[in-house]
């Protein structure tokens, strides 16, 4: 206790003097902050961010309030006390994204500090960005006796344009085709002055007054309680719940538009892959600016931009993927989550999350609104919303009184409806592809695989190409002539014989992917413009504009497409929709396989007949009589969700019990198993409310080299899991060799 004193002459310690010392939490893998002292005259209000030194490095950190005092022989010396080294220009973290982090790591059960990073993703934000040097023209203009060089003169032409408006040296001679150094010449002769300028302009504010379009009374029913909610201030969570087409973006622009009148900021999250310029353009068109974006493609550049921008809350919307949502608002007043029911909200790595639940929870600790919107809700949804917990709003018809699509089933197992051998498509989808054509209209073929075919096998010995990583067989892709592992992005060259067996040229495709469709597509209707639209043609969302546009002008008449292609996009020629195998996710039996097929299923047909003229959906499969087949066909969702309701209800399973899952994985097979083991040992079976399945091994039992055994904890819904959790994994000795993963509510099962 009196250590202090004797190495500073004056009985202090922490507890007496708690202003010198901060708790400083690092974007590490701590379980808690570490106390920092306060240098003499810094000012360090809470969610300030702070540089500080760990060992030999310097780290950024956010203070998280006073130092604690400590026990007894526990303090530290102010001298021994590492010191904070010097705050960043910035606005503190607002005290709800700290309570926000500290909530969402005690929910997944992970540190803190790994939170933190994906909260301060881009650390270089923390610095004031470097300004460019600017040129404009001086007052006066150029001086008689300039020696006019043509160069000299375009950039005087281009400057002229610009109206005053500073521009760098390097874009300015890009622009008069000459070097940078013409220009610099030009400020050295007193033509030019150099202004410093920011790299990225400011956002500008959306204009929330300009008129949106004129509502329906069913429209105009859901945007009054959305108003509402944001004006009566509070949390609120509401489900927006239509049929494609019905107006739901146009609705939830106004909770956008109240929250910018308030002098709020607003966050639409959106899965990655709906986030396209399409969407932009609609915001554009609704608020006359484009909003902050933040996801994945992103410069590093734009990242810095965005992410001051949000902490100075100059930037008003923020549309993003799910990370969008740890951005420090400092007066965030509303968040849609657009597509709640899609699987992308859940991060699968790292901090293991699901951002629409995580968002739920963000606006319950900011007391704001939040609406979840979905033409396919999810059960989790659907279920608050029964049981009162979520408000809910129905948008039943589309908009302008466009029919929703006719869906028809083919029957695979009929003689007359097989497709031939080695082909794909129906004779009854043929037929239908042909008539639309003729009508001049577009079709769209839907299957979920990327590549030409799932499985290449040995014809003479039977042996299956299988990545070398994983537990996977690898996908021929013909476009680039070669196989590849869709786990861990293994390639190869396909093999010119077999490795088993040596017979050369015995390697045969086995069932389709969208390349092969094309192929087919290509032999039936030579004349037809098709394009194949899947993640692997479509790279970056320029790409993916430049695809939408071209099927938009009716430059392609018939796209074959996995996934990126269900959500979202708005075709008006587009009349028919072809699933070629409507029966792929529900192979695999995981608890949400049959909802996720009718989500992604309904989803694509909605792509069909979305303004005037008619739609027609056809569906091939194995199971027409299966629950997700009829309620497709009859346009029944109720039916079809009141028979999984059921069937969850009955076995205790989300949303009406919960679930959490270990994953054990390490490079060694007989280590991991031996930790496995030693968790299913450990278990806590003694508690009957508690179901506990395996260790087993993963379906992926292999993956990017790691062996994994996963083991399931089930519980009733009013239990939470995690102290659970926690007391058991104290129990058992991990080696740092295994790493075992805690997923909460698990959504993936490989
Ligand atoms: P959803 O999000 O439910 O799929 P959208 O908001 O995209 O529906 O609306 C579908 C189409 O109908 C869009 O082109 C949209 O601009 C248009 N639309 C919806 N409501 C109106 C309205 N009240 N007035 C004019 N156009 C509308
Ligand atoms: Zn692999």
């Amino acid at each position: 206790m009196a250590e202090a004193g004797a190495e500073t002459g004056f009985a202090l310690t922490a507890e007496d003097a708690p202003a010198h010392r901060v708790r400083v939490l690092l974007p590490l893998p701590f379980p808690e902050p570490f106390d920092y002292r306060v240098p003499d005259g810094m000012d360090l209000p809470d969610g300030a961010y702070v540089e500080v030194p760990l060992g030999p490095r310097r780290l950024f950190g956010v203070v998280w309030g006073p130092a604690l005092p400590k026990p007894e022989g526990q303090v530290v010396s102010d001298a021994k006390l590492k010191p904070v080294l010097r705050r960043f220009d910035l606005p503190p973290m607002p005290e709800v994204s700290r309570r926000f982090i500290d909530w969402v790591a005690a929910y997944t059960m992970s540190q803190p500090g790994a939170v933190l990073r994906m909260a301060v993703s881009v650390s270089a934000a923390l610095e004031e960005p470097r300004l460019l040097t600017g040129y404009r023209l001086a007052e006066g203009g150029a001086p008689a006796d300039l020696r006019l060089t043509p160069a000299r003169r375009r950039i005087l032409e281009v400057l002229a344009a610009c109206e005053g408006m500073p521009r760098p040296a390097a874009d300015l001679a890009e622009e008069a085709g000459c070097t940078p150094q013409v220009v610099r010449g030009l400020a050295d002769a007193g033509v030019l002055l150099p202004v410093p300028m920011r790299s990225l302009p400011r956002f500008a504010v959306p204009d929330h007054d300009r008129p949106g379009p004129v509502f329906s009374a069913e429209q105009q029913a859901a945007v009054d309680v959305l108003r509402a909610a944001v004006e009566q201030g509070g949390y609120s969570c509401t489900l927006l719940d239509g049929v494609t087409g019905s107006g739901k973006t146009e609705v939830y622009f106004e909770l956008v538009a109240a929250a910018l009148r308030s002098g709020r900021q607003a966050l639409v999250l959106l899965p990655e892959i709906a986030l396209s310029a399409q969407w932009l353009d609609r915001f554009e068109r609704r608020f006359g600016v484009r909003p902050a974006e933040w996801h994945s493609d992103l410069s590093g550049q734009q990242r810095r931009h965005t992410w001051r921008a949000v902490a100075h809350g100059e930037a008003r919307v923020v549309v993003g993927a799910r990370s969008a949502l740890f951005l420090p608002y400092p007066a965030l007043g509303a968040i849609v989550v657009d597509e709640e029911h899609e699987a992308a909200f859940k991060q699968e790595e790292g901090v293991i999350y699901h951002a629409r639940d995580m968002a739920v929870t963000r606006a319950h600790l900011g007391r704001i609104p939040i609406v979840l919107v979905s033409a396919t809700p999810s059960l989790e949804s659907l279920t608050n919303a029964e049981q009162g917990r979520y408000g809910r709003i129905d948008l039943p018809a589309r908009h302008g009184g466009a029919q929703l699509p006719d869906v028809t089933l083919i029957d695979l197992r009929k003689p007359d409806a097989a497709p031939p051998a080695r082909r794909w498509l129906s004779p009854v989808l043929k037929a239908a592809l042909m008539e639309t054509l003729a009508a001049g209209e577009q079709a769209m073929l839907f299957l979920n695989r990327r590549g030409y075919a799932p499985l290449t096998l040995c014809r003479a010995c039977g042996h299956r190409l299988q990545c070398p990583n994983c537990t996977a067989w690898l996908v021929e892709h013909r476009l680039t002539k070669r196989l590849q592992c869709h786990h861990c992005g293994y390639t190869a060259r396909a093999p010119d014989e077999c490795p088993n067996c040596g017979t050369e040229g015995s390697f045969v495709a086995c069932g389709p992917g969208v390349e092969r469709v094309a192929e087919e597509v290509a032999e039936l209707f030579p004349d037809a413009r098709t394009a194949v639209l899947t993640s692997d043609t479509l790279v970056g969302p320029r790409a993916m504009q430049l695809a939408i546009e071209q099927v938009k002008d009716h430059a392609v008449d018939l796209m074959i497409g996995t996934q990126v292609m269900a959500k979202g996009h708005h075709f008006p020629l587009l009349t028919l929709v072809g699933v070629v195998d409507a029966d792929l996710g529900l192979s695999g039996g995981d608890l949400r396989a049959s909802e996720r097929t009718f989500q992604l299923l309904h989803q694509v047909a909605g792509r069909a007949g979305r303004e005037s003229r008619p739609g027609r959906v056809f569906l091939q499969t194995h199971m027409p009589e299966h629950p997700v087949m009829q309620a497709l066909a009859a346009h029944d969702r109720d039916s079809y969700l009141a028979q999984e309701v059921e069937g969850r209800q009955m076995l205790e399973m989300p949303p009406f019990g919960r679930l959490a899952a270990l994953i054990v994985s390490g490079e060694d097979d007989r280590l991991v198993d031996q930790v496995a083991l030693r968790l299913g040992r450990t278990a806590p079976r003694e508690r009957a409310e508690l179901t506990i399945l395996g260790p087993a091994p993963a379906p992926l039992a292999v993956l990017r080299g790691r062996h994994r055994r996963r083991l399931l904890l089930k519980g009733p819904k009013q239990l939470p899991l995690q102290p659970i959790l926690a007391d058991w994994l104290a129990r058992v000795e991990i080696p740092a060799q295994i790493r075992v993963q805690v997923d909460i509510d698990p959504y993936s099962f490989m």
